[in-house]
């Protein structure tokens, strides 16, 4: 079996920041691995964008140099980067001045899709819509596409779609959370609408709790600065969390398409009760186990900025009423690992009389490592000695169960670049969703920052503040091991 790929329209994307980081690692090196899948094709052009003074050669060049830096040598050939730079051009603009607009408009092709990736600082984004459309580059089919973070609070939210919207319209308008572009992420929308099996279960009676988990080994990684303005809370919880929890509590949209999935994930954002502070635990990373400490990169010596949150949160509809969903997100952990877990309710009565062990099913939806399920149920200990119970896993890889394809599946950069290529907004934030989710975050955060409450030490290299294990211990529950 082969991944099928579809060709798109002949596009002219034009990448602002295209001599970024981000360029550099994750959007370039995607659309090569879409040039050689055959999925760009041949008439289609990217015009890097920025500040400094390159040719287009010099463009090219760097950009030769992020493949062979990011793209493995076992997925690339010389011939085809070659092929590749043909469809690269450059062109030095400044998002404030006004030299480089008008040939920028000359560029654009008519009959091409035209795309803009603001890969920039989003207090930019107003001056890129503001002179895109001076200068008549975009056209009403023109798309934008728009980075994390989109706001720090609900106000500067607002205020950037506002900026946005005096220039185009929200169908116009792609706001990436690379999350949704992960394949496992899409895949749980697969199983849970295309199964009839779980859609029966899928709610507060049957299910115990929910608990999601973004665990990272990685510190803030030359980012310091950056985040501590903005914390476990803002960089993580708010958008890719926030999304994961949308898709698994959602009510199933009467079609998968954009409007219908994205009001179904609204309406669970607007469900969401407040936070109690005695459900939020905020951690920082501390020197431990020859990791350094959170504060080695932090502009200031005396930060309280969170690297490591846990809370609890209800839901309040019919479906969810009474099922908490514990979520947490940290640096420094002690692995890798980004799962959700739903643990079902025991069975009302047991006819068995051992009473050791766990009697729940859980089922496991793995984003990585190893992308995969699994569904913990309970079976028969082997052996003589009477009817013990044990649980055992119903585990599925989805490397193992799909083979080969499952190292030819686009990374999420490529496959949402392509969407908004082919005008596909399913797999992006609707701007009254980001406003939701601020509405919620907000008091949350103000209420910590009101209190000056300090997050607790962690030992990198762990699972975590104590405080955390205590959260759901309370509650008679455990987190699942980070590993
Ligand atoms: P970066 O490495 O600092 O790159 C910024 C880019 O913007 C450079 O190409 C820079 O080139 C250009 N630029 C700066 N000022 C400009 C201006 N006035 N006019 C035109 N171009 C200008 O930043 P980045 O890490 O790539 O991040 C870009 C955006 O993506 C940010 O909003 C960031 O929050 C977001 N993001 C980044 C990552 C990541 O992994 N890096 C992940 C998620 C989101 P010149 O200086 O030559 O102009």
């Amino acid at each position: 079996m082969a991944v099928r790929v579809i060709p798109v329209e002949p596009f002219d994307l034009v990448i602002f920041g295209g001599t970024g980081d981000l360029a550099r690692r994750k959007i370039l090196p995607g659309l090569y691995r879409r040039f050689t899948a055959g999925q760009m094709t041949g008439e289609s052009r990217i015009i890097g964008a920025a500040r400094a003074e390159l040719t287009d050669d010099g463009f090219r060049d760097m950009v030769r140099e992020a493949i062979e830096e990011f793209v493995p040598a076992d997925r690339r050939d010389a011939a085809s980067v070659a092929d590749f730079l043909q469809h690269l051009a450059y062109i030095a603009i400044d998002a404030k001045g006004t030299s480089g607009w008008e040939q920028l408009g000359r560029l654009m092709r008519p009959g091409m899709v035209r795309a803009f990736y603001f890969s920039v600082a989003p207090a930019l984004f107003g001056d890129l819509a503001e002179r895109l459309h001076q200068h008549g580059i975009a056209d009403a089919q023109s798309r934008i596409v728009v980075e994390k973070p989109f706001g720090r609070d609900l106000a500067s939210a607002r205020a950037l779609n506002e900026v946005l919207a005096r220039h185009f319209r929200e169908d116009q308008i792609y706001r990436i959370d690379h999350y949704l572009g992960k394949e496992t992420v899409q895949n749980l929308m697969a199983v849970r609408f295309a199964n009839i099996l779980f859609e029966p279960l899928w709610k507060a009676e049957y299910i115990d709790h929910v608990q999601i988990t973004v665990a990272e080994t990685v510190d803030v990684e030359g980012r310091g600065a950056y985040y501590d303005k903005s914390g476990a809370m803002r960089d993580m919880v708010q958008n890719h969390l926030m999304q994961l929890l949308c898709l698994i509590a959602m009510e199933p949209p009467y079609h998968f398409d954009p409007s219908a999935v994205r009001d179904e994930k609204l309406k669970v954002i607007r469900a969401l009760d407040p936070v109690k502070p005695e459900d939020i635990v905020r951690g920082q990373y501390r020197a431990a186990n020859g990791g350094g400490s959170y504060l080695d990169h932090a502009e200031n010596p005396e930060s309280i900025t969170e690297s490591y949150i846990a809370l609890k949160c209800h839901i309040s509809n019919w479906r969810w009423k009474g099922t908490p969903f514990y979520l947490r997100t940290g640096k420094k952990l002690r692995a890798r690992s980004s799962e959700i877990a739903i643990t079902f309710r025991e069975p009302p009565h047991s006819i068995f009389d051992d009473e050791r062990g766990w009697r729940e099913n859980v089922l496991v939806i793995r984003l990585q490592p190893n992308e995969g399920m699994n569904l913990m149920v309970m079976i028969k200990e082997p052996g003589p000695g009477g009817m013990r119970l044990m649980q055992v896993p119903l585990d599925m890889s989805f490397a193992q169960a799909l083979g080969e394809v499952a190292e030819d599946v686009p990374d999420a950069y490529e496959r949402l670049i392509m969407d908004v290529i082919r005008g596909n907004q399913t797999l992006f934030m609707r701007g009254d969703e980001v406003e939701a989710a601020w509405a919620w975050a907000d008091p949350i955060i103000q209420g910590w920052e009101g209190r000056g409450d300090r997050p607790q030490p962690y030992d990198a290299g762990s699972s975590g503040p104590e405080d955390a294990l205590m959260l759901m211990h309370r509650d008679g529950r455990r987190w699942r091991d980070i590993r």
